[in-house]
């Protein structure tokens, strides 16, 4: 069961003179069904995405995506915008239209003097993080490295720095856009702030993000980081203990809970920690945790911020069939936890299981209306990702992760818009929250016929 259809709009048929003179006019390449990078271009993180754009417009620069942009509103085309393309319900690629790819910008600039890195949005966080840990500097990315920093930062950016240094979007400074109009505006604290407010967890709504200025902070190289393991059947004390651990957690220290199955290995519960403090204080941190139960693993311990930034890749591999569901839990209560239990023992797929994210520390402590992200209160994030290889399992592992959500939603508040899975529209407004009716009017400034809509989207008020 891959998705071949959900976006489609009708592609009304193009004059072939319009589209040569649009690729005529591009730095970078257009490209179409039949030609040889077409089908590499056109493919996802999330295999369950199998879809056809008419056009591929490989951006090289601004110009290219103001002239995509132009091209595809004056012919009346759908776009999906492509980043990193990590997006869980496959908004970064469409069935006709035109995908404005992005993933030839990857251009990254770090100002190690005024600790900024100015980006294009075609980067991931391991060239990010490449780039900026050069300098000993990092802002706060997404756990795996191969994410777009484009789709993670408009929809918040949870990460192993945020208890310390807030969300990714708290670390936006400023941000080019080109709008539907075809309009390049920059967007930051001083200049067009409606806008700057929107893309700090508006998702896309609003525009092209073509480049981002991020805030940095010293951290690392090295970092306390690593996860301890235990056998899955110990989820319950386990869980227990990361909810009374992590409440009491200095800022310095993000810890997050993953059931999870390593290479290798059977399922098993995880307590993954990074300490971003002074090395010689974090050991009496994370010594809690290292003297938690019998584990069958203790490897947390110094390790390189960007060997701490990719810990969990090898789970998530690029091209496996993916349904996630997710949202906030004020607590983990011990209802919760059970239902954590039965869920990790039901799953259809070894290689599915749950992520506990956090909006502990720094990131809670930002107004829940300072940024269009609005969830500062519900300090655990879970993202229950079903993971499978054969197309013919695809039911059975849909159901999974539903189920599990449905158990858990009675002791959930909100939703996290970047976790939404394909089936989540009715949940868009949970995830802006008190916010939705400001996004909207700022949608109805800026985009007023929906024109970027393959997104969480935000209907023009
Ligand atoms: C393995 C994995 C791990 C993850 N871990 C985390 C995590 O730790 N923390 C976290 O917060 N999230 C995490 N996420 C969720 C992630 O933040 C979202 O999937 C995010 O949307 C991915 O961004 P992208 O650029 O890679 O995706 P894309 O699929 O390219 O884009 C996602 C959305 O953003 C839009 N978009 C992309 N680029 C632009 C742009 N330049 N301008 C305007 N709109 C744009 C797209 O149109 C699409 O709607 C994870 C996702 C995966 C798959």
């Amino acid at each position: 069961m891959t998705d071949r259809g959900t976006s489609t709009v009708s592609s009304p048929s193009i004059k072939e003179a319009a589209v040569a003179a649009f690729k005529a006019g591009l730095r970078g390449q257009l490209l179409r069904p039949g030609d040889d990078a077409y089908d590499g271009a056109r493919k996802i993180w999330n295999g369950m995405f199998d879809r056809r754009p008419a056009l591929i417009a490989r951006c090289a620069g601004t110009a290219d995506v103001i002239s995509a942009v132009n091209f595809a509103r004056d012919n009346g085309l759908q776009v999906a915008v492509r980043g990193g393309g990590h997006s869980f319900p496959g908004h970064s690629v469409c069935d006709g239209g035109l995908m404005i790819d992005l993933s030839r910008m990857r251009g990254i600039r770090v100002d190690p003097a005024a600790r900024t890195a100015q980006a294009q949005p075609g980067a991931k966080w391991i060239e990010f993080d490449h780039e900026t840990q050069a300098f000993g500097l990092a802002t706060t990315g997404g756990t795996a490295s191969d994410t777009g920093i484009a789709g993670l930062t408009l929809g918040g950016g949870l990460g192993w720095l945020s208890s310390k240094h807030g969300l990714t979007v708290d670390n936006l400074l400023s941000a080019d856009v080109v709008t539907a109009d075809g309009r390049f505006l920059t967007a930051n604290a001083k200049e067009n702030q409606d806008l700057f407010w929107g893309l700090r967890g508006g998702s896309g709504n609003f525009g092209v993000v073509t480049s981002f200025d991020y805030q940095l902070h010293a951290v690392g190289p090295t970092i306390l980081g690593g996860m301890v393991v235990y056998p899955v059947a110990k989820a319950r004390e386990v869980l227990r203990f990361y909810r009374e651990f992590s409440k009491a957690a200095p800022d310095e220290l993000t810890i997050y809970a993953g059931i999870l199955d390593p290479p290798d290995s059977e399922t098993v519960i995880a307590l993954i920690c990074c300490y971003c403090g002074p090395l010689d204080k974090g050991a009496a941190v994370v010594r809690p945790v290292k003297s938690f139960g019998s584990p069958l693993q203790d490897a947390l311990g110094p390790i390189p911020y960007a060997a701490q930034q990719s810990l969990t890749d090898a789970g998530f591999p690029a091209g496996s069939y993916y349904y996630t569901k997710g949202g906030f839990l004020p607590d983990l209560t011990d209802e919760a936890i059970e239902v954590f239990e039965e869920y990790a023992a039901t799953k259809p797929s070894p290689l599915s299981g749950v992520l506990v994210q956090t909006v502990c520390g720094a990131a809670s402590r930002f107004d829940s209306k300072a940024t269009a992200f609005p969830h500062r209160r519900f300090p655990y994030a879970p993202v229950i990702v079903s993971q499978w290889l054969d197309a013919a399992d695809s039911d059975k592992n849909v159901a999974w992760a539903r189920d599990f959500w449905r158990a858990l939603e009675p002791f959930a508040s909100g939703a996290y818009v970047n976790d939404l899975g394909r089936d989540d529209e009715d949940r868009i407004r949970i995830a802006y929250g008190a916010n939705y009716e400001r996004l909207a009017a700022l949608k109805k400034k800026y985009d007023p016929d929906n024109f970027f809509r393959l997104n969480p989207n935000i209907k023009p008020a």
